[in-house]
């Protein structure tokens, strides 16, 4: 016997059938029967809650060969054949996979004709809001002067993406996340007919799994059977929806790893599908995080490390330790933000996305640059050199990640510059190495090139020169940075200053709001310079306007990167 998913076998066939949604259906079936039908509706809400399954029984309604009626007969071969998907005249289309406007154009050139078979031809368009611009146009024109004969039902779990001229001329329904007694409920009531075994207590676990998706409850409970070889066991449901967290903690470092915000984003998706404890998925990837660095230094702990070992040991390869540093400090406060944010999900993407915005981009620039801070560091990843692996221990240390709070920086790059005025740079009134300061643009030149890292460094990026009479040196701090003053980074500031000059001074530093750009906000500036014009010349491609052209494609603006930039 071939084995048919829950989701599918326990479809809702007539309105009474359906679980929860009481608000849309009340609606429609007074619809139906006072005889006020419109043209169009739109049933928004999020995934497995229903909206297909609500439009195709309101298609039955709609066509039955026993009269339009609230309750379809369910055995005339109109809805048979509805029931089975082979309704001639229900057109299912589902905008996320047929975005090209030629296609749509097509499927509502028809549109004039009368149907076949049914008494209404019916256009059901899934996740509508996929539709491109020239595909709502042409959509557009056939809900302006619909033909009596056609009912479009669209479906989205965006309806704020829809053009406002599409959505004015729908009726909407907003169907509801169902509730967690609503699913319970629904899975016993299956398990019960199914004869399938099981225990109370691992059906809740399983609703709340769900997060509001009855496709998704079903889904579950079809693993669930799986995983309890043909009963659903307490302990069993744990342990499986346990280990799917688990496994959604590796997924979310992998995608990290890979600098990919869209695999990111698509794990938290399933996250929230399955598991919506976001601040506990939060503090596993940090304990893995934390695994990862250790394992790092001593692979041995690693690799007697019960579980997942090879995977870990991918992963400790493949990012860098810096960066694993960097994702555990936002991610350690990140922690705090979760609970301000407007919901835990937002906050854990806020978080992840974070993670990526922050890291530095600087590797292939640093290779060309001079050697002053891979002096002092001997690689530290023993993964790198003991496993072969592609990826070069990147020598830049721990303490030099750049500052994180640059005001407007989108992705600081490196605190790495020549210790020279690039061509850049406005002509400095006097060269670095004559060893005077009487402006900002040296200050800019010394701050780049002192001898000096971590805090200390990022202090002397944030500020801007005021005063040097050859004793006392005067810097600004921008306000905004003041956190990161600390007697040591001003002592190790000075030091290297000392050194610079070579001669005793005294260093003066006020938190002030700013008139003059600090190193660090020129730099992030001439990042945001250099984002834009390459954006402008991608734009610009004859190569990526055809591109465009044939998939009616938009450019996503930020993921424009220069290969050069990022390529490992
Ligand atoms: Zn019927």
């Amino acid at each position: 016997m071939s084995y048919q998913a829950l989701a599918r076998k326990w479809r809702p066939r007539c309105f009474a059938d359906l679980v929860g949604q009481k608000h849309v259906v009340r609606a429609l079936e007074n619809a139906i029967i006072k005889d006020r039908l419109h043209h169009a509706y739109l049933f928004a809400g999020t995934r497995g809650v229903g909206k297909t399954t609500v439009a195709r029984i309101f298609a039955k309604c709609l066509n039955c060969e026993q009269g339009i009626t609230a309750t379809p007969c369910g055995v005339c071969t109109a809805c048979k054949e509805i029931d089975e998907g082979r309704f001639i005249d229900l057109l299912e289309v589902d905008a996320a996979s047929r975005t090209k406007v030629d296609q749509t154009r097509e499927l509502l050139d028809n549109v004039p004709y009368a149907p076949t078979r049914g008494r209404y031809k019916v256009y059901l368009i899934d996740e509508v809001h996929m539709f491109s611009n020239s595909s709502f146009n042409a959509l557009l024109k056939t809900l302006e002067e619909p033909p009596d004969h056609v009912k479009f039902l669209l479906a989205t779990t965006d309806p704020q993406k829809l053009p406002i001229t599409v959505l004015s001329r729908c009726l909407q329904f907003n169907l509801k996340r169902l509730l967690a007694e609503e699913i319970s409920s629904q899975l016993e009531h299956i398990l019960k007919s199914e004869a399938i075994p099981y225990d109370l207590n691992a059906i809740n676990p399983l609703a709340k799994a769900a997060d509001g998706s009855l496709r998704d409850a079903l889904s579950l409970l079809d693993q669930a059977i799986v995983f309890g070889n043909g009963r659903v066991l307490d302990t069993e449901v744990r342990s499986m929806l346990g280990t799917m967290a688990h496994d959604l903690i590796f997924e979310l470092a992998e995608a990290l790893a890979a600098d990919s915000p869209a695999r990111l984003l698509e794990v938290v998706n399933t996250v929230s599908d399955h598991t919506p404890d976001f601040s506990g998925i939060l503090s596993e990837l940090l304990s893995l995080i934390h695994q990862l660095a250790v394992g790092q230094m001593l692979p041995e702990l690693l690799a007697s490390d019960p579980g997942q070992v090879s995977r870990k040991q991918k992963l400790a390869q493949d990012i860098s330790p810096q960066d694993l540093q960097l994702y555990y400090q936002i991610g350690v406060l990140g922690q705090r933000d979760l609970k301000l944010a407007p919901d835990a999900r937002v906050g854990l993407e806020m978080v992840l996305l974070r993670m990526l915005a922050f890291r530095p981009l600087e590797y292939a620039v640093e290779a060309q640059s001079p050697p002053r801070v891979s002096s002092n560091v001997a690689p530290r990843s023993n993964f790198g050199t003991n496993l072969g692996s592609k990826v070069t221990p990147k020598p830049l240390p721990v303490s030099q990640v750049p500052p994180l709070v640059i005001p407007g920086a989108p992705v600081p790059e490196a605190p790495v510059m020549p210790p020279v005025a690039t061509p850049s740079l406005p002509k400095t009134t006097v060269a670095v190495g004559l060893k005077t300061l009487t402006s900002n643009e040296d200050w800019h030149n010394l701050a780049g090139s002192l001898d000096i890292d971590g805090r200390s460094l990022v202090l002397a990026r944030n500020c801007v020169f005021k005063s040097w009479d050859g004793k006392v040196l005067c810097l600004h701090l921008d306000s905004n940075m003041a956190v990161m003053r600390s007697k040591n980074a001003e002592d190790k500031l000075l030091q290297a200053l000392q050194n610079y000059f070579g001669t005793k001074l005294k260093l003066e530093i006020s938190s002030e709001k700013l008139e003059s750009d600090t190193p660090a906000q020129r730099e992030a500036k001439n990042k945001q310079q250099k984002q834009l014009e390459q954006q402008i010349a991608f734009s610009r491609d004859p190569f990526v306007q055809a591109i465009q052209e044939a998939f009616q494609g938009e450019i996503v603006a930020s993921s424009v990167r220069n290969r050069v930039a990022t390529e490992k």
